[in-house]
């Protein structure tokens, strides 16, 4: 398919771009791989399918947005997997960063916040087959201890500092690839790792934009943070 070769040449040259900051100039194969695999249009709005392969984020509803075909890639680098691992994602969208999580893993876990989305992104994996990926409806900063600990942590929203149970949650040598940051604002893709001590190294990547990882006390009657009614 044309469109999926450029957006993997898009990539490709993105990388090469940031190669400086990203401290390589090519992605691993295996990571490429499953960029190839997955029908990125399957996980993108009717409407918006036209841009599917183009190598920018998608809106898909409830004010989220499918991160760029360049950073779910990257972030699935960072994570260093491995197939015989058990992976967690928070921030499950629309599925389509889960999807290429299950191609490089045994077992994904994904949590997301909207249920509707959840419900979505759901479908559209059964539907493709994925069926090493389970998702629940909740609030990611608490992680999902019931499967703990995990060989390697994604976040794909960007969150004020990192959530200490998600490094608890962490296997010891483990990664935890998170944007850092406040909404609006400079935010940084970090690589955090868990050390034999229990204390974390953390590497700053590259600049992002993600949309905000929502506060727990604001989950249950919304997705959105409500700054005019405070606890
Ligand atoms: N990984 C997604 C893109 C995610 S956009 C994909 O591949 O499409 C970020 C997602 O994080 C949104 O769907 C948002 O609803 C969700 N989110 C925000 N705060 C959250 C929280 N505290 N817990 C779980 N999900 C959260």
């Amino acid at each position: 398919m044309k469109e999926m070769r450029q957006m993997l040449s898009d990539i490709e040259w993105e990388v090469k771009l940031t190669r400086s900051m990203i401290g390589k100039a090519a992605l691993s194969d295996r990571v490429m791989a499953a960029m190839k695999q997955v029908p990125r249009h399957k996980f993108i709005p009717k409407a918006l399918r036209e841009y599917a392969y183009q190598n920018g984020p998608v809106p898909i509803g409830f004010g989220q947005t499918i991160s760029q075909p360049y950073i779910v890639a990257l972030m699935s680098d960072l994570l260093d997997t491995k197939p015989s691992d058990v992976v967690l994602e928070i921030g499950t969208g629309s599925g389509y960063q889960a999807a290429i999580l299950s191609k490089l893993v045994r077992q994904v876990y994904s949590i997301e916040v909207v249920e509707e989305l959840a419900t979505m992104a759901r479908t559209h994996l059964h539907e493709l087959g994925y069926n090493n990926v389970e998702i629940r409806t909740g609030d990611g900063n608490l992680g999902w201890p019931e499967h703990a600990p995990y060989d390697g942590i994604i976040v794909t929203a960007a969150a004020p500092h990192i959530p200490q149970s998600l490094i608890d949650q962490l296997h010891t040598g483990a990664r935890l690839v998170i944007p850092l940051g406040l909404p609006y604002s400079a935010q940084e893709l970090m690589v955090v790792e868990k050390k034999p001590d229990g204390k974390i190294e953390t590497q700053d990547v590259l600049s992002v934009a993600f949309v905000p990882l929502v506060e727990g006390r604001n989950t249950s009657s919304s997705h959105q943070p409500d700054r005019h009614n405070p606890m």
